[in-house]
């Protein structure tokens, strides 16, 4: 079966300050892409808004007054977090894109979505706007698939910052397994591998800290020994992806090395997983990328692996040392054993 895509044409509604990377030209991008592949007799389904119970499962209800109260208005939220008069619309469409993507593909007959949204947001706490986002979107669309009987969902992170949000959302919550590698130390400064969950959530908090400068293959080397054995064992209903492309080599504000086969492969991984325990349920929810040339390639390849058959990942075939993957494996898994079984 193949994909379905969940974008809106007013995605670009959402404005922010000139020189502000996560600009609406993004979007555009995304309507392109989007395009195309509409041409090519995917289905792309243009998403309702989130509702205030949607919303409401992961954020304070002070906080969702505190931006509805945004509406017609340019607010600056946080020091690089504004909304323009539109943003307070345009953000329940993306975190209501992030939930009809999980509707889809648990009443089928699609199992694989791709929503591609702005604005971003993993950076988004309980409580408060951060780094671009306003709401988690990823947490809203977690949230609801447990609410529609899901009895566990993975979220997995690859975008170059870590998602300070999801984490802090979800720390508690056993069913719910939060996995990120992201550069580090970097914004925004959480991370670590130790934080690994509290309470009954502790083990269920997976993070790989990966130094800048990381490499195609320091991402195997983490998913390979870290994220699928992983998601092999928790066995998730329902895989999320929080699908950031800031780690591309060609991207301005990260400095990671990526190329574009490798969010593929990333992907493709991810997809064996669902298949394996989810009935191949996986959904993608964009978050940063700010080379436009590189998000529209990577956004394309990714949505080509949702298209496929599951099948094994392949991963760009180069020289480079992964150091930088090893160090983050070994972290992870001095910090999370005994909670998971590891080589
Ligand atoms: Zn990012």
């Amino acid at each position: 079966m193949s994909v379905v895509i969940i974008h809106s044409e007013r995605f670009a509604e959402h404005q922010t300050p000139p020189g502000h990377p996560e600009r609406p030209e993004r979007a555009d991008v995304m309507d392109v892409v989007a395009a195309r592949w509409g041409e090519r007799g995917i289905d792309v389904v243009a998403p309702p808004p989130a509702t205030r119970d949607q919303l409401a499962r992961v954020h304070d209800d002070a906080y969702l007054d505190l931006i509805e109260n945004t509406a017609g208005r340019a607010v600056k939220l946080d020091p690089d977090t504004y909304t323009s008069p539109e943003s307070y619309e345009i953000a329940l469409l993306a975190a209501g894109a992030a939930v009809e993507a999980v509707d889809r593909v648990m009443k089928g007959p699609h199992r694989a979505a791709m929503a591609l949204v702005r604005p971003p947001g993993h950076h988004a706490e309980r409580d408060r706007a951060m780094g671009f986002c306003l709401y988690n979107n990823v947490a809203v669309a977690a949230a609801h698939a447990r609410a529609r009987g899901a009895a566990t969902v993975a979220i997995v992170d690859y975008d170059v910052h870590h998602g300070n949000g999801t984490q802090h959302i979800f720390e508690s919550d056993p069913s719910v397994l939060y996995i990120s590698t992201h550069q580090y130390p970097y914004y925004p400064g959480t991370g670590a591998a130790e934080e690994v969950g509290r309470d009954a959530g502790r083990g269920f908090t997976v993070n790989l800290p990966l130094e800048v400068g990381a490499v195609d293959n320091d991402y195997h080397l983490v998913f390979n020994e870290v994220i699928v054995p992983v998601l092999r064992e928790f066995a998730p209903e329902l895989l999320i992806v929080s699908a950031g492309f800031d780690a591309h080599e060609r991207d301005p504000l990260g400095g990671m090395r990526l190329t574009t086969p490798a969010f593929a492969a990333m992907t493709m991984a991810l997809r064996a997983v669902a298949e394996q325990s989810g009935h191949g349920r996986i959904v993608c929810v964009t978050e940063g990328g700010y080379d436009l040339q590189a998000l529209a390639a990577s956004i394309d390849a990714v949505t080509e692996t949702l298209n496929q058959p599951a099948a094994e990942p392949r991963w760009p075939v180069n020289t480079m040392a992964s150091t930088r993957g090893r160090a983050a494996a070994d972290a992870a898994k001095r910090a999370l054993r005994p909670s998971w079984q590891f080589r």
